[in-house]
């Protein structure tokens, strides 16, 4: 019989975590060792940046007041709007989140590495994401730390950064959805044998995924 279903998609992992969790830093151990690492904050950013395919409608849904000078979306004045304004975050979210997927699913197929790391920071509030990644991997580390690193990463004001963490899941409900999880409660060096331990456990699943497609 011909399938008529689309072929599975690579192994892959979501990596995702608070902000501050660590989630950058362990993408980059990952990618050290042979992942092919997705950032979607990043291609967020370029959307965003002067250029950027998300510039045109943010202009005419949310006029040029909310552009700098360089024509970049102004991401500080923008954040400040869509925090007090629900319905404002929701039209945000309709211009950048499929030109994101587009932009993701265009990396995820030109990617070499050995499988992919998706890196999704709001993975766990988004059905779509935790459908689309083979498994869940949870950056964690204590509330306090994350609010610690921040501050001293950005200079924002605690009050800001708790701000931030109060819109996003909670530690619990993140390590409720996780597969793996990474502590990164203890310094970098603790990082390290965990980010071997689950390279190899990915590599292991992705080659047995890539051997059961091709038959
Ligand atoms: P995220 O991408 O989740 O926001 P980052 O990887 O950028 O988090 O980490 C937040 C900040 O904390 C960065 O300045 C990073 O260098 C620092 N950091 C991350 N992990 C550790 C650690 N184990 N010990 C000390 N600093 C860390």
């Amino acid at each position: 019989m011909i399938s008529t279903s689309l072929p599975a998609s690579r192994f892959s992992v979501g990596l995702t975590g608070g902000i501050g969790s660590g989630k950058t830093t362990v993408a980059d151990m990952f990618a050290a060792r042979g992942a092919a690492v997705i950032d979607t904050d990043q291609i967020a950013h370029q959307l965003t940046a002067p250029g950027g395919a998300a510039i045109a409608e943010i202009r005419a849904q949310f006029g040029d007041a909310f552009l700098m000078e360089n024509g970049a979306m102004d991401r500080a004045k923008i954040r400040e709007y869509v925090f007090s304004e629900p319905a404002a975050k929701s039209r945000l979210e309709a211009i950048l989140h499929p030109l994101i997927r587009i932009e993701v699913e265009r990396a995820a197929q030109q990617a070499q590495g050995e499988y992919l790391i998706f890196v999704v920071p709001l993975l766990v509030e988004s059905s779509s994401w935790k459908q689309r990644v083979s498994r869940v991997l949870v950056v964690d580390c204590l509330e306090e730390t994350q609010v610690r690193r921040v501050m001293s990463r950005s200079g924002l004001p605690e009050a800001q950064v708790r701000a931030i963490m109060a819109a996003q899941a909670s530690r619990q409900e993140r390590l409720a959805a996780a597969n793996d999880v990474i502590d990164n409660n203890g310094d970098a060096l603790a990082l390290a044998p965990q980010v071997d331990r689950l390279h190899a456990a990915y590599a292991a699943l992705a080659s047995a995924s890539a051997a059961h497609r091709e038959n």
